[in-house]
């Protein structure tokens, strides 16, 4: 007698151990999981109405279902043992340092015994990655990239080479959309009982961050096949050019909204590729900038992640090797709070969906706090709080490694910028209070004078980083101008017009 143990994040019965005819499935919605920081409510939303969703539909199909309510996994599990005693559970592994070490606890403690088999929800094995790319740092994209592609196949020629020429058309993303440009629609989910119900448990029962209405995440699997198909159908072609692009009357754009299924087990991310490949080879409006830009986040970044998030925890949670130490500025939680057009602009996403796009996580949210000396663990805590697609495996190194460079272990020189990327990426510019143009002075845009005095503040560090070569010699020309001392103390006084919740 086998029992499925299912996470809230492994609802997937096309992969793991629900492939195999389980003799029982046990669930368990732990509502402490729930209060350990503030949660995004769209996110506890999505989780808990899933898990129920899931449920439904084992039981529809005859599977035996045991799902406990209970405060912490440790009472779920007394529940389940006073009715079942010396169980035997399986479950996958869980991507999150350290959970399967601390469930082995808690169901040894109750005399029954767990058995961890490996985690299906993922391309690349633990064992992949590390035959080829080895177990320590430096970890490195671009070849493990080129590895997936060809252990995939995934557009490549015959004779081993990529499709096109190029492993990457990274600068055929960088389009700006024309002015008539209007992105086609996403979501429009339907929802029985059981989003409501949750909505409302979520609540009264939490202490939440983020707009509880508005909710359009799928929640079944039906519902996220639902929202592949429309991303195939009609936004993947324009994934490619537009990438990268941030406009303020639009916070999707071609993105496909997909990683919050994704990584709750709704869709596996080798279906979504196929799906994706067969769109590209059966049609011939998909461009290949879009289609090979939309492997290497989710065949490439996505697993990578993942596998140096596996390498470099414990330690990866703390690391901090440019020694930040400010807090995160306030108006993180109150995006009103700003002027500038672009944070205010993402921050806002987030708190009404719990979404912003690549480029606003990277070069708006997590760059004005890297330039701004926040510590990586403080925006951390913050991206975890606020997104409906945050696990620990994949916000830890995404913020701390790429946002904050916080360890250069995989990433290999600081995401910072100045006003100029932002003005060129985004259309916010036009209509901010600050000029993008200027760095000093009352209304000369933060992100430029953080930017110079970023580098100044870290130049031991960086300027032998030979990626950062052109910049410091950037900085070497205002240094010998005269114009350096300025903008540093104008980066000061933003410094402390942030920190007093004034921006
Ligand atoms: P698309 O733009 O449509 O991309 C396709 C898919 O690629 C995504 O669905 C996702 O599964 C995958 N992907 C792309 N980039 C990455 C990446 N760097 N890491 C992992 N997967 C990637 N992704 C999360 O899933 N959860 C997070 O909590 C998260 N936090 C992030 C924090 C920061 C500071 C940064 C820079 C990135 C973070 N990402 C995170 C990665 C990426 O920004 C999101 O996966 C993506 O924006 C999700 O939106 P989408 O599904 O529309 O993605």
């Amino acid at each position: 007698m086998t029992t499925v143990w299912v996470l809230g994040n492994q609802l997937t019965r096309t992969a793991g151990p629900l492939t195999d005819d389980p003799d029982r499935v046990l669930l368990i919605e732990a509502a402490a999981l729930a209060r350990r920081r503030r949660y995004h409510p769209q996110k506890l939303c999505m989780v808990f109405a899933a898990m129920r969703h899931f449920r439904d539909e084992l039981r529809d199909d005859g599977v035996d279902v045991v799902y406990e309510r209970a405060e912490t996994f440790g009472a779920g599990l007394d529940a389940y043992f006073d009715a079942h005693p010396g169980d035997d559970l399986v479950v996958q592994r869980p991507a999150n340092h350290g959970t399967a070490d601390r469930l082995r606890e808690l169901v040894a403690a109750r005399g029954g015994s767990l058995r961890v088999v490996a985690n299906a929800q993922f391309r690349c094995s633990p064992a992949q990655f590390d035959d080829w790319m080895g177990t320590e740092p430096p970890f490195k994209h671009r070849p493990f990239y080129r590895h997936m592609r060809r252990e995939t196949g995934y557009l490549m020629r015959d004779d081993d080479t990529p499709e096109g020429g190029d492993w990457s058309y990274d600068d055929q993303n960088q389009e700006t959309p024309p002015a008539e440009y209007d992105s086609p629609s996403v979501g429009g989910f339907e929802y029985d009982e059981h989003v409501p119900a949750v909505r409302d448990w979520v609540a009264t029962e939490f202490d939440t961050w983020g707009d509880p209405d508005g909710f359009d995440w799928p929640v079944t699997r039906e519902q996220a096949t639902r929202a592949l198909e429309s991303f195939v159908a009609d936004r993947l072609a324009g994934f490619g050019p537009y990438e990268d692009a941030v406009l303020a009357d639009d916070w999707h754009l071609e993105h496909s909204l997909l990683s919050a299924a994704v990584n709750i087990g709704l869709l596996h991310p080798e279906e979504v590729a196929d799906a994706a490949l067969d769109a590209y080879r059966s049609r011939d409006d998909i461009p290949l900038n879009s289609i090979e830009g939309f492997v290497r986040q989710l065949i490439g970044w996505r697993e990578f992640m993942r596998h140096v998030y596996r390498h470099q925890m414990p330690g990866l949670a703390t690391a901090n090797q440019l020694g930040a130490d400010r807090d995160l500025p306030p108006l993180y939680w109150t995006p009103t709070a700003t002027d500038m057009a672009c944070l205010g602009s993402a921050a806002g996403r987030v708190y009404d969906r719990g979404y912003a796009h690549h480029i606003e996580r990277l070069m708006v949210l997590s760059n004005f706090a890297l330039t701004y000396g926040a510590r990586p663990q403080a925006l951390t805590e913050w991206f975890h709080g606020g997104f409906v697609d945050a696990y620990d495996w994949v916000v830890t190194p995404n913020v701390v490694g790429m946002g904050s460079f916080g360890t250069d272990a995989f990433t290999s020189k600081p995401y910072a910028s100045s006003a100029n990327y932002i003005d060129k990426m985004t259309d916010h510019c036009s209509d901010c209070a600050f000029d993008p143009d200027s760095t000093v002075g009352e209304r000369a845009c933060p992100f430029n004078s953080l930017y110079w005095d970023f580098l100044a503040t870290h130049e031991d560090t960086l300027r032998s980083n030979h990626r950062m070569g052109l910049v410091y010699s950037h900085l070497d020309s205002k240094r010998d101008a005269g114009k350096l001392a300025a903008i540093r103390e104008r980066a000061q006084r933003v410094r402390e017009g942030v920190a007093a919740g004034r921006l």
